[in-house]
């Protein structure tokens, strides 16, 4: 059986190795021993934009395909505590001003939704074989594409869906290295599609809804303008960086990122090498404290249980437990595993679990 990597695994390590320890299936896998559901906006307005952007319904009328999508919201919001109303109230106004704004910048034909991929990991001191673990089994990289789609110049483009207050860097774009690897990874995946580079479609939850979309006069070349719209050149004539577009209004932002084949090289070269230092044998595991990451960590009470020479096995077997076994999981659309023909309707709108980016 092959050992699997995912992004998370890949966050986590670089994060601290401790806590990569303590959670990861591929060490200790323990998780906290909760069954509380957090409401998530994000993954709740994910659920909507996949069904929106289902191939098979891409050609429908948008005003069928609206309430399909705000229902693939309510399911998940459905699952919140109740204390928070407010918050799905906000999300479905923000969906709402989305599916009124995105027909005037959705210039592609979305290809696949919410669609796995594994890939074999090649071995960093000889690219053509593929890497093993000391006990000889193959070592993976898995993860979920959000949305893939092809523009009007024939080119294949991931897009990534960003939800959360603010807007992200460019050059936190330009180095997103999850983006990156699922650029490499899906045309291993898919041998013979070259992929342009990531589209992040970013929409603000903490923008005023209340207000009107506001109107900014067009910026840079190759402007173009409507109604609460603006398009702009970010970058596009610098030596030796991707090429960045973006354009979008003070709610919702599109930036493309090209991603190059020098970098597709580099990419493959770190995740090999970090494959090899996760399932190495020897690997040094100790914890790396920073409040701006210990701050979230789930694994603070052990991790200060191991720090002053308290039990943390005991800690651990009062308040955590150990992670389910992956369940084989049919993407929140289906994934590759049905129909995506034109006309073609999903047969069900439900919500999807497993690794994330
Ligand atoms: S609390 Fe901080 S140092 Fe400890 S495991 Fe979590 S992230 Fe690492």
């Amino acid at each position: 059986m092959a050992v699997v990597i995912t992004p998370a695994d890949r966050q986590s390590f670089k994060r601290c190795r401790r806590a990569w320890d303590l959670g990861s299936r591929l060490r200790q896998s323990w998780e906290p021993d909760t069954d509380v559901v957090e409401a998530d906006l994000g993954e709740a307005v994910r659920a909507a934009l996949a069904v929106w952007y289902f191939p098979g319904m891409w050609e429908w009328d948008r005003a069928i395909v609206r309430p399909l999508a705000l229902a693939a919201y309510h399911r998940v919001v459905a699952d919140w505590p109740e204390d928070h109303t407010d918050v799905a109230a906000h999300g479905e106004r923000l969906l709402g001003r989305y599916f009124d704004w995105a027909p005037s910048v959705d210039r592609f034909t979305p290809i696949r939704v919410e669609t796995d991929f594994e890939v074999s990991i090649p071995d960093p001191t000889d690219p053509v074989r593929d890497l093993a673990a000391p006990d000889g089994a193959a070592v993976h990289f898995a993860g979920r594409i959000e949305l893939l789609v092809i523009d009007a110049f024939n080119s294949y483009w991931l897009v990534d869906h960003i939800i959360g207050d603010g807007w992200a860097d460019v050059d936190a774009l330009v180095l997103d290295e999850a983006g990156a690897a699922f650029t490499w990874a899906w045309e291993r995946f898919f041998l013979g599609m070259e992929i342009a580079g990531v589209i992040y479609n970013e929409l603000r939850t903490d923008a005023d809804l209340t207000a009107d979309m506001v109107v900014t006069p067009p910026v840079g070349p190759g402007s173009i303008a409507s109604v609460g719209h603006r398009r702009m050149y970010v970058r596009s004539d610098r030596a030796g960086v991707p090429e960045i577009t973006r354009e979008g209004n003070d709610v919702f932002r599109r930036t493309r990122v090209s991603r190059g084949l020098v970098e597709m090289e580099r990419v493959r070269h770190n995740l090999s090498l970090e494959a090899r230092d996760m399932t190495g044998a020897g690997l040094a595991v100790y914890p790396s404290p920073s409040w701006d990451v210990c701050s979230t960590c789930r694994f603070r009470p052990p991790c200060i249980a191991l720090n002053t020479g308290v039990d943390a096995e005991a800690v651990l077997a009062g308040g955590y437990r150990h992670r389910p076994p992956v369940e084989e999981r049919e993407g929140r659309l289906g994934g590759i595993t049905w129909s995506m023909g034109r006309g073609a309707r999903p047969p069900k709108f439900g919500r999807g679990s497993g690794p994330g980016r």
